[in-house]
């Protein structure tokens, strides 16, 4: 008898030749940067195949994927050709294909999040009309089309004004902002003019903001991640906080206005859900991710179950897991490019340095290969057992004099 289970398991690998890890299917990710990577170091964990369609030969995931193909994520036939590999088709970046998508679906193809999904987050005005007619607080928005619609905008919304590119938005490119009238036209011409597709948002004076990372699975269970604050640098998603401090109050605000957010959109994955905090505590819906988000990587060292694999069980069809906090308090601080080329990879190396002195502190790099100012380069997650430790350790990672030049 004591040979009998593992003759069952023997058993059963011969008769189902294709068991490999904890699922069968093999995901597919259009995108391969430091998301698709960041997915690939979980499914690893699991022995879920990834593959990942990114045109950048040398892209972040490119070196632990299961297998890249070498093409354009906004590109038809080569999407097409791309979900022939795949079980179920992901994506680590919204600016893809959605026509083909859309398309796909109808053959059969199994997308998740949904293709409707996709439509509806990457066009930014649509996604508001979506959010708002779904109830959701979000700030007042306007289409724009010429002079002067931006000029009844603004006379509505006043100054700062908020002036926004409809579609391939990311850190802050694609956003401007014009203080008085006089800024109009010079803010609509650095967005690259009417013709790019533009819309306006009142400017959202706010004290705080926060972000929900919240899970759906492909039976439409939903979770939520404790919420973070999130803090930007120019526009760019610098250092986020978990848990995030505003009263419990405000938490379930957060949390409940990111879960009916997500609950209106179609498709198993995590979300992001990005908030602003008003000064009288209401909560206000600032944009969505279909997909794991900057606002989330500190899951991986500070949570029970990362977004990264709670997206892969997601979209696979597994249990979801627990997303609550396994550590008081984390802290994600993001590389910046500081610098172009060497002189770049020099001083995130410096910084580095000091974090692998710091207690409690984990570090990824994302491996690209090029550096740009303002490019996220990796990040550094610290994990304590108090938000002021945590943020005392941070300090003393980013203090100059702490340099070490060896
Ligand atoms: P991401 O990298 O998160 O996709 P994005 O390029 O899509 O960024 P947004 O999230 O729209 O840009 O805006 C970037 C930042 O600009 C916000 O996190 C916030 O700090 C600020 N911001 C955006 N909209 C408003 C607003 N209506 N009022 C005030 N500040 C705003
Ligand atoms: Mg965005
Ligand atoms: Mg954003």
């Amino acid at each position: 008898p004591a040979i009998l289970p593992c003759r069952a398991t023997m058993d059963t690998l011969e008769s189902n030749k294709s068991v490999h890890g904890l699922s069968e299917t093999v995901v597919g990710v259009l995108g391969g940067g430091q998301l698709g990577r960041m997915l690939c170091e979980a499914a690893s964990e699991m022995a879920i195949k990834v593959v990942v369609l990114d045109p950048m030969k040398n892209c972040p995931a490119s070196g632990i994927a299961h297998d890249h193909m070498v093409g354009k994520f906004n590109d038809s036939s080569t999407v097409e050709e791309f979900s022939k590999r795949c079980g179920v088709l992901t994506v680590e970046i919204e600016h893809v294909d959605v026509a083909t998508l859309e398309k796909l679906e109808q053959q059969g193809v199994d997308c998740q999040p949904k293709a409707s999904t996709i439509r509806i987050i990457q066009d930014k005005y649509l996604q508001k009309v979506h959010f708002s007619s779904h109830s959701i607080p979000l700030p007042e928005f306007m289409q724009i089309e010429d002079f002067e619609s931006v000029k009844r905008a603004a006379d509505l919304f006043g100054y700062p004004l908020m002036i926004k590119s409809r579609r391939l938005a990311y850190d802050g490119r694609g956003n401007a902002v014009a203080k008085s009238e006089e800024d109009l036209s010079s803010a609509v011409n650095a967005l690259g003019g009417y013709s790019r597709g533009l819309y306006v948002e009142k400017w959202a004076p706010f004290v705080k903001e926060l972000s929900v990372i919240v899970a759906r699975g492909r039976d439409n269970s939903i979770l939520c991640y404790p919420v973070v604050e999130t803090i930007h640098r120019e526009n760019i998603c610098h250092i986020v906080k978990s848990p995030a401090n505003v009263p419990w109050k405000t938490m379930k605000l957060a949390s409940d206005t990111a879960y009916r957010a997500v609950s209106s959109l179609e498709g198993a994955g995590v979300f992001a859900v990005e908030l602003f905090l008003t000064v009288d505590g209401q909560i206000l819906l600032n944009e969505v991710a279909p997909r794991p988000h900057n606002s989330g990587h500190h899951t991986i060292e500070a949570c029970y179950t990362s977004q990264y694999e709670q997206h892969l069980r997601a979209v696979v069809g597994l249990p979801l897991g627990d997303p609550s906090m396994k550590t008081p308090a984390a802290i994600m601080y993001n590389i910046l490019g500081e610098d172009e080329g060497e002189p770049g990879f020099y001083l995130a190396h410096q910084l580095i340095r000091k974090a692998m002195q710091v207690p409690g502190a984990s570090i990824h790099w994302y491996d690209k290969p090029e550096m740009r100012k303002q490019r996220k380069m990796g990040h550094i997650t610290i994990v304590g057992n108090s938000m002021g430790v945590v943020e005392a350790h941070l300090k003393s990672m980013l203090k100059e004099e702490n340099n070490d030049t060896h």
